[in-house]
Protein backbone atom coordinates (compact mmCIF):
# COMPACT_ATOMS: atom_id res chain seq x y z
CA UNK A 1 0.00 0.00 0.00
CA UNK A 2 1.19 3.34 -0.70
CA UNK A 3 0.84 6.28 1.56
CA UNK A 4 -0.14 9.40 1.36
CA UNK A 5 3.37 10.74 1.42
CA UNK A 6 3.89 8.23 -1.90
CA UNK A 7 6.15 5.45 -0.55
CA UNK A 8 5.19 2.25 0.94
CA UNK A 9 6.88 3.14 4.49
CA UNK A 10 4.19 3.58 7.26
CA UNK A 11 5.79 7.28 7.97
CA UNK A 12 6.62 10.36 6.32
CA UNK A 13 10.34 9.24 6.53
CA UNK A 14 12.88 12.19 5.51
CA UNK A 15 15.42 9.96 3.36
CA UNK A 16 12.91 9.56 0.72
CA UNK A 17 11.43 13.12 1.11
CA UNK A 18 15.17 14.24 0.04
CA UNK A 19 15.46 11.70 -2.41
CA UNK A 20 12.43 13.00 -4.18
CA UNK A 21 13.18 16.56 -3.22
CA UNK A 22 16.75 16.51 -5.06
CA UNK A 23 16.33 12.86 -6.76
CA UNK A 24 19.35 11.47 -5.20
CA UNK A 25 21.00 11.07 -1.50
CA UNK A 26 21.80 14.61 -0.17
CA UNK A 27 24.35 14.46 3.43
CA UNK A 28 24.28 16.50 6.07
CA UNK A 29 26.93 18.67 7.03
CA UNK A 30 27.46 19.98 10.35
CA UNK A 31 29.25 23.36 10.20
CA UNK A 32 29.99 25.46 13.76
CA UNK A 33 29.51 28.93 12.79
CA UNK A 34 30.67 30.16 16.56
CA UNK A 35 27.36 31.40 17.43
CA UNK A 36 26.58 31.46 21.57
CA UNK A 37 23.28 31.05 23.33
CA UNK A 38 20.99 33.32 25.00
CA UNK A 39 20.59 30.66 27.18
CA UNK A 40 24.80 30.57 28.25
CA UNK A 41 25.72 34.52 27.68
CA UNK A 42 23.50 35.68 30.57
CA UNK A 43 20.90 37.56 27.91
CA UNK A 44 18.25 34.71 28.93
CA UNK A 45 19.82 32.86 31.62
CA UNK A 46 23.09 30.95 32.42
CA UNK A 47 24.35 27.78 32.67
CA UNK A 48 22.18 27.05 29.52
CA UNK A 49 19.28 24.17 29.46
CA UNK A 50 19.63 21.66 31.68
CA UNK A 51 20.48 19.11 29.12
CA UNK A 52 22.66 20.54 26.77
CA UNK A 53 26.25 20.57 26.41
CA UNK A 54 27.35 21.24 22.73
CA UNK A 55 30.54 18.74 22.97
CA UNK A 56 28.20 16.51 22.51
CA UNK A 57 27.31 16.64 19.14
CA UNK A 58 30.32 18.36 16.66
CA UNK A 59 32.20 16.01 14.84
CA UNK A 60 36.26 16.55 14.77
CA UNK A 61 36.25 18.57 11.92
CA UNK A 62 34.45 21.28 13.77
CA UNK A 63 36.71 24.07 14.92
CA UNK A 64 35.57 27.26 15.83
CA UNK A 65 37.02 29.73 13.79
CA UNK A 66 37.56 28.12 11.16
CA UNK A 67 36.19 29.40 8.16
CA UNK A 68 32.92 28.07 7.20
CA UNK A 69 33.57 27.24 3.30
CA UNK A 70 36.70 25.18 4.88
CA UNK A 71 34.43 23.79 7.27
CA UNK A 72 32.22 22.85 4.14
CA UNK A 73 35.11 21.42 1.72
CA UNK A 74 36.60 19.65 4.99
CA UNK A 75 33.46 17.83 5.53
CA UNK A 76 33.26 17.24 2.24
CA UNK A 77 36.12 15.45 1.73
CA UNK A 78 35.18 13.60 5.13
CA UNK A 79 32.05 12.16 4.03
CA UNK A 80 32.96 11.47 0.18
CA UNK A 81 36.16 8.80 1.45
CA UNK A 82 33.00 7.20 3.39
CA UNK A 83 30.29 7.20 1.06
CA UNK A 84 31.15 7.79 -2.43
CA UNK A 85 28.01 8.11 -4.36
CA UNK A 86 26.95 11.77 -2.37
CA UNK A 87 27.24 14.31 -4.40
CA UNK A 88 25.15 16.75 -2.99
CA UNK A 89 24.96 18.55 0.83
CA UNK A 90 23.03 20.36 2.85
CA UNK A 91 25.07 22.80 5.54
CA UNK A 92 23.55 21.95 8.99
CA UNK A 93 24.45 24.79 11.51
CA UNK A 94 23.34 23.06 14.65
CA UNK A 95 26.08 24.22 17.12
CA UNK A 96 24.31 26.65 19.81
CA UNK A 97 22.05 28.97 18.54
CA UNK A 98 22.39 29.94 15.10
CA UNK A 99 20.32 33.15 14.59
CA UNK A 100 22.01 34.36 17.55
CA UNK A 101 23.48 37.33 16.37
CA UNK A 102 23.44 40.75 14.42
CA UNK A 103 21.84 40.12 11.09
CA UNK A 104 24.96 41.04 9.40
CA UNK A 105 26.33 38.47 11.36
CA UNK A 106 24.61 36.24 9.82
CA UNK A 107 24.51 37.02 6.20
CA UNK A 108 28.24 37.01 6.21
CA UNK A 109 28.22 33.28 7.79
CA UNK A 110 25.57 32.28 5.12
CA UNK A 111 26.39 33.72 2.35
CA UNK A 112 29.82 31.22 1.96
CA UNK A 113 26.64 28.34 2.14
CA UNK A 114 24.89 29.58 -0.55
CA UNK A 115 27.51 30.38 -3.10
CA UNK A 116 29.18 26.30 -2.23
CA UNK A 117 28.98 24.48 -5.65
CA UNK A 118 27.87 21.31 -3.91
CA UNK A 119 25.69 22.50 -0.95
CA UNK A 120 21.61 22.15 -2.14
CA UNK A 121 20.42 23.85 0.94
CA UNK A 122 20.86 24.97 5.11
CA UNK A 123 19.73 24.07 7.68
CA UNK A 124 19.65 26.41 11.01
CA UNK A 125 19.57 25.46 14.27
CA UNK A 126 18.62 27.88 17.02
CA UNK A 127 16.18 28.65 19.98
CA UNK A 128 12.40 30.34 19.15
CA UNK A 129 13.64 33.35 20.87
CA UNK A 130 16.40 34.08 18.30
CA UNK A 131 14.30 35.32 15.72
CA UNK A 132 12.90 38.77 14.57
CA UNK A 133 11.39 40.27 11.62
CA UNK A 134 14.40 41.40 10.19
CA UNK A 135 16.43 38.21 10.30
CA UNK A 136 12.82 36.45 9.02
CA UNK A 137 13.25 38.90 5.92
CA UNK A 138 16.77 37.74 5.41
CA UNK A 139 15.63 33.99 5.27
CA UNK A 140 12.85 34.52 3.44
CA UNK A 141 14.85 35.60 0.78
CA UNK A 142 17.62 32.69 1.17
CA UNK A 143 14.59 30.39 1.33
CA UNK A 144 13.35 31.83 -2.30
CA UNK A 145 17.23 30.56 -3.80
CA UNK A 146 17.75 27.49 -2.28
CA UNK A 147 16.11 24.91 0.62
CA UNK A 148 16.18 26.33 3.65
CA UNK A 149 14.80 24.71 6.99
CA UNK A 150 15.18 26.76 10.46
CA UNK A 151 15.15 24.19 12.90
CA UNK A 152 13.69 25.33 16.44
CA UNK A 153 14.82 23.22 19.64
CA UNK A 154 10.99 22.93 20.92
CA UNK A 155 11.86 20.27 23.45
CA UNK A 156 8.50 20.23 25.06
CA UNK A 157 5.10 21.67 24.95
CA UNK A 158 4.77 22.02 28.42
CA UNK A 159 5.78 25.29 30.79
CA UNK A 160 6.79 23.79 33.90
CA UNK A 161 8.71 21.06 31.96
CA UNK A 162 10.23 24.26 29.96
CA UNK A 163 10.91 26.27 33.32
CA UNK A 164 12.27 22.84 35.13
CA UNK A 165 15.01 22.28 32.49
CA UNK A 166 16.13 26.26 32.37
CA UNK A 167 14.85 26.82 28.98
CA UNK A 168 14.31 30.58 29.15
CA UNK A 169 11.15 30.47 27.04
CA UNK A 170 7.74 29.18 27.07
CA UNK A 171 5.95 27.03 24.66
CA UNK A 172 3.75 29.85 23.68
CA UNK A 173 7.23 31.62 22.51
CA UNK A 174 7.97 28.35 20.43
CA UNK A 175 4.62 28.52 18.42
CA UNK A 176 5.03 31.85 17.37
CA UNK A 177 8.30 31.29 16.08
CA UNK A 178 7.33 28.51 13.81
CA UNK A 179 3.78 30.18 12.69
CA UNK A 180 5.94 33.72 12.41
CA UNK A 181 9.01 31.57 10.39
CA UNK A 182 5.96 29.11 8.10
CA UNK A 183 4.49 32.27 6.89
CA UNK A 184 6.94 33.30 5.12
CA UNK A 185 7.24 30.39 3.32
CA UNK A 186 10.03 28.97 4.83
CA UNK A 187 10.71 25.10 5.93
CA UNK A 188 10.33 24.69 9.92
CA UNK A 189 11.41 21.79 11.42
CA UNK A 190 11.18 20.93 14.83
CA UNK A 191 13.56 19.24 17.78
CA UNK A 192 11.59 17.25 20.61
CA UNK A 193 13.01 15.66 23.87
CA UNK A 194 10.78 12.40 24.93
CA UNK A 195 11.09 11.81 28.33
CA UNK A 196 12.12 15.10 29.76
CA UNK A 197 11.27 14.52 33.79
CA UNK A 198 7.89 15.57 35.39
CA UNK A 199 6.34 14.40 32.11
CA UNK A 200 3.79 11.72 31.36
CA UNK A 201 3.38 9.15 28.57
CA UNK A 202 0.18 10.88 28.08
CA UNK A 203 1.74 14.03 27.71
CA UNK A 204 4.22 13.15 24.87
CA UNK A 205 1.24 11.19 23.15
CA UNK A 206 -0.59 14.59 23.49
CA UNK A 207 2.60 16.64 22.28
CA UNK A 208 1.88 15.00 18.93
CA UNK A 209 -1.14 16.00 18.10
CA UNK A 210 -0.32 19.85 19.45
CA UNK A 211 2.71 19.76 17.10
CA UNK A 212 0.37 18.27 14.09
CA UNK A 213 -1.32 21.83 14.72
CA UNK A 214 1.57 24.15 13.87
CA UNK A 215 3.34 24.84 10.74
CA UNK A 216 5.87 22.63 10.74
CA UNK A 217 7.84 20.61 7.35
CA UNK A 218 10.00 18.51 9.64
CA UNK A 219 9.95 17.19 13.40
CA UNK A 220 12.90 15.25 14.91
CA UNK A 221 12.53 13.16 18.04
CA UNK A 222 15.23 12.06 20.80
CA UNK A 223 14.88 9.60 24.02
CA UNK A 224 15.97 12.22 26.65
CA UNK A 225 19.72 10.85 27.33
CA UNK A 226 22.35 12.00 30.44
CA UNK A 227 25.42 13.96 28.99
CA UNK A 228 28.55 13.95 30.91
CA UNK A 229 28.68 17.31 32.38
CA UNK A 230 25.85 18.73 32.35
CA UNK A 231 23.26 20.47 34.79
CA UNK A 232 20.98 17.26 34.71
CA UNK A 233 23.19 14.48 35.32
CA UNK A 234 24.16 16.35 38.25
CA UNK A 235 20.09 16.49 39.20
CA UNK A 236 20.23 12.77 38.89
CA UNK A 237 22.94 12.17 40.51
CA UNK A 238 21.55 13.91 43.12
CA UNK A 239 17.87 12.57 43.19
CA UNK A 240 17.74 9.70 40.09
CA UNK A 241 14.15 9.00 41.38
CA UNK A 242 12.60 11.89 39.63
CA UNK A 243 14.42 10.32 36.10
CA UNK A 244 12.78 7.86 33.99
CA UNK A 245 15.02 6.20 30.70
CA UNK A 246 13.51 4.07 27.89
CA UNK A 247 14.57 0.63 27.28
CA UNK A 248 14.35 0.85 23.48
CA UNK A 249 11.37 -1.30 22.56
CA UNK A 250 9.30 0.48 24.93
CA UNK A 251 10.19 3.41 23.73
CA UNK A 252 9.61 2.57 20.15
CA UNK A 253 6.19 1.58 21.18
CA UNK A 254 5.85 4.94 22.23
CA UNK A 255 6.92 6.33 19.23
CA UNK A 256 4.33 4.47 17.26
CA UNK A 257 1.78 6.04 19.55
CA UNK A 258 3.13 9.33 18.79
CA UNK A 259 3.69 8.50 14.95
CA UNK A 260 0.00 7.40 14.74
CA UNK A 261 -1.31 10.35 16.01
CA UNK A 262 0.97 13.16 14.09
CA UNK A 263 -0.47 14.48 10.72
CA UNK A 264 1.07 12.75 7.73
CA UNK A 265 2.15 15.86 6.46
CA UNK A 266 4.83 16.54 8.92
CA UNK A 267 8.15 14.28 7.61
CA UNK A 268 9.81 12.84 9.80
CA UNK A 269 13.49 13.14 10.29
CA UNK A 270 14.75 11.07 13.97
CA UNK A 271 12.88 9.35 16.02
CA UNK A 272 15.56 8.30 18.28
CA UNK A 273 19.17 9.25 18.48
CA UNK A 274 22.21 8.19 20.63
CA UNK A 275 24.45 10.63 21.70
CA UNK A 276 28.51 9.08 21.22
CA UNK A 277 28.99 7.02 24.10
CA UNK A 278 32.15 8.92 25.18
CA UNK A 279 29.86 11.82 26.12
CA UNK A 280 26.93 9.91 27.80
CA UNK A 281 26.55 9.77 31.18
CA UNK A 282 24.37 6.30 31.19
CA UNK A 283 24.91 3.85 28.69
CA UNK A 284 22.23 4.07 26.06
CA UNK A 285 20.92 1.19 23.98
CA UNK A 286 24.27 0.41 21.94
CA UNK A 287 22.37 0.16 18.93
CA UNK A 288 23.05 1.67 15.24
CA UNK A 289 20.55 3.83 14.27
CA UNK A 290 19.49 2.30 11.08
CA UNK A 291 19.00 -1.19 13.43
CA UNK A 292 16.92 0.93 15.65
CA UNK A 293 15.09 2.56 13.06
CA UNK A 294 14.36 -1.23 11.24
CA UNK A 295 12.64 -2.25 14.79
CA UNK A 296 10.36 0.97 14.75
CA UNK A 297 9.12 -0.24 11.19
CA UNK A 298 8.26 -3.73 12.39
CA UNK A 299 6.49 -2.28 15.19
CA UNK A 300 4.26 -0.27 12.93
CA UNK A 301 4.00 -3.08 10.95
CA UNK A 302 3.11 -5.65 14.06
CA UNK A 303 1.10 -3.23 14.59
CA UNK A 304 -0.39 -2.22 11.49
CA UNK A 305 -0.42 1.24 12.38
CA UNK A 306 1.20 4.33 10.56
CA UNK A 307 1.85 8.15 10.75
CA UNK A 308 -1.65 9.73 10.79
CA UNK A 309 -3.30 6.72 11.50
CA UNK A 310 -5.10 8.70 14.70
CA UNK A 311 -4.61 12.16 13.41
CA UNK A 312 -7.74 13.85 13.69
CA UNK A 313 -7.89 16.48 10.89
CA UNK A 314 -10.90 18.12 12.29
CA UNK A 315 -8.49 19.52 15.13
CA UNK A 316 -6.92 21.57 12.84
CA UNK A 317 -6.67 25.20 12.16
CA UNK A 318 -4.83 27.67 9.90
CA UNK A 319 -2.34 25.42 8.02
S1 LIG B 1 20.02 23.47 24.14
FE1 LIG B 1 20.30 25.20 22.74
S2 LIG B 1 19.25 26.86 23.82
FE2 LIG B 1 19.65 25.30 25.37
S3 LIG B 1 21.64 25.89 26.25
FE3 LIG B 1 22.02 24.42 24.61
S4 LIG B 1 22.49 25.70 22.84
FE4 LIG B 1 21.43 27.00 24.33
Amino acid sequence: MEYQWGTTRRFNAYADYFRKLFGERVQKLTVNAGFTCPNRDGTKGRGGCSFCDNRAFNPSYNETGKPVRQQLDEGIVFHRNRYRKVRKYLAYFQAYSNTYAPLEELKATYQPAMEHPDVVGIVIGTRPDCIDTDKLDYFEKLARERYLVIEYGIESINDATLAAVNRGHTFEVTGKAIVETAARGINVGGHMIIGLPGETREQWIQSAEVLSRLPLHSIKFHQLQLIKGTVMERQYRADPGKFYFFEMEEYLHLMADVVERLNPRLVVERIAGEVNPGTAAREGWGMRYDRVLARFEEILEERDTWQGRLYNETLIFGH
